[in-house]
């Protein structure tokens, strides 16, 4: 998270979850290591400044002053509970730039920040592995869905697979810890082997499932 609060005791207070759905909370640090610092590049699409810590907001208003940047991939990041805001709408920010300084603001139980990410499609996302990283490489609305190959010989499961090691693929059906389905358009994985009609996927450099081919689907750039 050295990339949003640069310090290295940095810690994350309240996690993402069921609890929490739409961010992670990091902790107080004191002095510079409060400062807070732009995830990437972007441009200042929010800013909203003027409030105080009050634990009786509803809506919006619970975020007391934040900051909200749409990043050049598409993905939006939003810093809450700031004590002190130093960019204004429409300011162009780079990665590592001063946007603000921690602070308790909004319905908190003390000073920290409250870090969101949400993704190009709008859903928020678990932003724990993007603290000091980049964003995934994700679809968004200019991308098209290719059709699968029609196989030639009808009853042959090996000439249904559409697929070829390197392809980049979205799995459709994963489903995550809570049982939930993910939403379609999740984030790229490369296929890194195919067996029969099953593919292994790996995104972000590690492999992360094995699946069959009917339920994932090949994008490319339109
Ligand atoms: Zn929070």
């Amino acid at each position: 998270m050295n990339r949003i609060v640069l310090n290295a005791k940095a810690r994350i207070t309240t996690p993402f979850g069921p609890n929490h759905k739409n961010g992670v909370d990091i902790g107080w640090i004191g002095g510079d290591g409060d400062n807070i610092y732009a995830h990437s590049d972007g441009v200042v699409t929010t800013v909203v400044t003027g409030r105080k810590k009050n634990n009786n907001t509803s809506g919006m208003d619970t975020y007391g002053n934040y900051v909200d940047i749409k990043h050049d991939d598409g993905f939006l990041t939003r810093y809450a509970h700031l004590s002190q805001v130093d960019v204004k709408k429409g300011d162009r920010v780079v990665v590592g730039q001063k946007i603000g300084y921690m602070g308790e603001s909004g319905n908190t139980y003390g000073k920290h920040l409250h870090f969101e990410v949400r993704r190009p499609d709008g859903y928020s996302t678990n932003p724990t592995p993007y603290l000091d990283g980049d964003f995934p490489d994700m679809p968004n609305g200019s991308m098209k869905k290719v059709e699968p190959v029609v196989p030639e010989k009808p009853g042959d499961d090996y000439e249904k697979v559409a697929f070829k090691v390197g392809d980049k693929v979205v799995p459709i059906k994963l489903i995550d810890y809570n049982g939930t389905s993910l939403v379609k358009y999740d984030e790229y994985y490369t296929i890194t082997e195919l067996v029969y009609d099953r593919a292994v996927l790996s995104a972000r450099g590690q492999v992360w499932c094995a699946m069959n081919t009917n339920n994932i689907e090949l994008f490319e750039n339109q």
